[in-house]
């Protein structure tokens, strides 16, 4: 196995059980005898030490800046039952957190870091599972990931593995990116999976992510307690899940947007698998900055608004502009909101901050010039969980807010 030194004191974060060790942060590599290349292959398994050579740990190296993402320390081998325990604790977590209920049967099962399991998703859809490795590390383990699934997890009997768009695209990959990894009993070209109640159809196939936002499953339920009697706009709706949500709550009318058609068409499906007599539902591919736009100059206005936008910011380079996204977009919704209204809003981008969102948000505000009070602060969902020893886990973040 090869062996990575750190410097003097980069020992630290890992001793905290932080799970990256930076490129920075080596002195030197000690590679396998049988390696022809000068760096470790990317993917393999190596050991770190400290600079006194105390064993911290054992993880997956990678090209980048983030060099190994660690998987196990104060050891330098992996157990033989490794991914059984870790996905089996995993999956006791979600029981206890009372996820798996008759009308809920989706839940993400592994969040990387949070489940100590770095560069690796893997989301459940009643008897499917669905895989995404961010890593070459996870790639190379996606049979045993999938198998070790299937053991733990008594509902799921089929795995997908769907990691063509997010594997680190210059990495050499050997093997298959997408595709089943176990294959289901029977295949169908149609999927439906329960949350709180309300059937969606996921396409993992072709659609985005492992095919449906789990995350947002919590701030649904709430958006449906204020739905009542509303007039409400879902922007950046994809599948539709905040306007199900919203009909089951009793909204007056629903307008769903997102740029794509695709997604629009899987709006008008799940509104008629479970609202099959609804009529106070339009569903509207735009872009958004359009469409805001267009319906402000019209003097549209709404009693309750969403926007889920996707990260605006993928990397710190880009967070400026982001922000001046999220600013701009924030402060056309905030004037479309009827007087004693309510925006629920969203940033998903991990490389802006809670404090950063909120700065955005409150610009928003002020360039408006209403009277704005937050109601409540989201977060991303309990199956999401954040690692104590990786804070850069949060990512999602929400404000709900009160506008006069
Ligand atoms: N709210 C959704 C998830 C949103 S993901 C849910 O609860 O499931 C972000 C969505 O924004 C994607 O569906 C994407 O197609 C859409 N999108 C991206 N750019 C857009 C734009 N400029 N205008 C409108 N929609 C856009």
């Amino acid at each position: 196995m090869t062996t990575i030194i750190l410097k003097p004191r980069k020992e630290e974060s890992v001793l905290r059980f932080h799970p990256w060790v930076f490129s920075g942060a080596i002195a030197r590599i000690i590679l396998d005898a049988d390696h022809r290349a000068s760096e470790p292959d990317e993917g393999e398994l190596v050991r770190v030490l400290s600079a006194d050579r105390q064993v911290l740990g054992v993880g997956h190296w990678q090209v980048g800046s983030i060099a190994v993402r660690l998987l196990a320390f104060k050891t330098d081998e992996l157990p033989a039952t490794f991914w059984h325990d870790r996905i089996a604790a995993a999956y006791a977590m979600r029981q206890r957190l009372g996820l798996l209920r008759p009308d809920n049967n989706i839940y993400r099962l592994i969040h990387g870091e949070g489940d100590m399991l770095p560069g690796l998703v893997v989301d459940v859809y009643g008897t499917t599972a669905v895989v995404q490795a961010h890593s070459v590390g996870m790639h190379l383990h996606r049979q045993e990931i999938a198998e070790a699934v299937v053991a733990n997890v008594p509902e799921v009997e089929a795995v997908y593995n769907k990691s063509d768009d997010t594997l680190p695209f210059k990495a050499q990959i050997d093997g298959d990116k997408a595709g089943w990894l176990i294959p289901p009993s029977k295949v169908s070209d149609q999927y439906w999976a329960l949350e709180n109640g309300i059937e969606v159809r996921i396409d993992w196939l072709t659609g985005q992510k492992t095919g449906f936002f789990i995350d947002q499953r919590e701030n649904r339920a709430l958006v449906e307690r204020y739905a009542a009697g509303k007039t409400v706009l879902n922007m950046f709706c994809y599948t539709g899940g905040f306007s199900l949500y919203a009909l089951r709550g009793g909204v007056k009318l629903v307008h769903s947007v997102d740029v794509s058609q695709k997604a629009i068409d899987l709006v008008n499906a799940n509104v008629a698998r479970n609202f099959p007599d609804c009529t106070n539902h339009r569903a509207v591919a735009a872009d958004a900055f359009d469409y805001l736009s267009e319906q402000l100059a019209t003097g549209q206005q709404f009693d309750l608004i969403i926007l889920d936008p996707p990260a605006f910011a993928k990397h710190r380079d880009v967070v400026r502009n982001a922000l001046r996204g999220y600013q701009r977009i924030n402060a056309k919704a905030i004037e479309m909101i009827r007087p004693g209204g309510i925006l629920f809003t969203f940033s998903c981008s991990q490389a802006v901050d809670k404090e950063a969102f909120r700065l955005a948000v409150f610009s928003a505000a002020a360039q408006t010039g209403r009277r704005v009070r937050i109601l409540h602060q989201l977060h991303q969902p309990q199956d999401h969980p954040v690692n104590i020893y990786h804070p850069e886990g949060e990512y999602l973040k929400g404000l709900v807010l009160y506008v006069e």
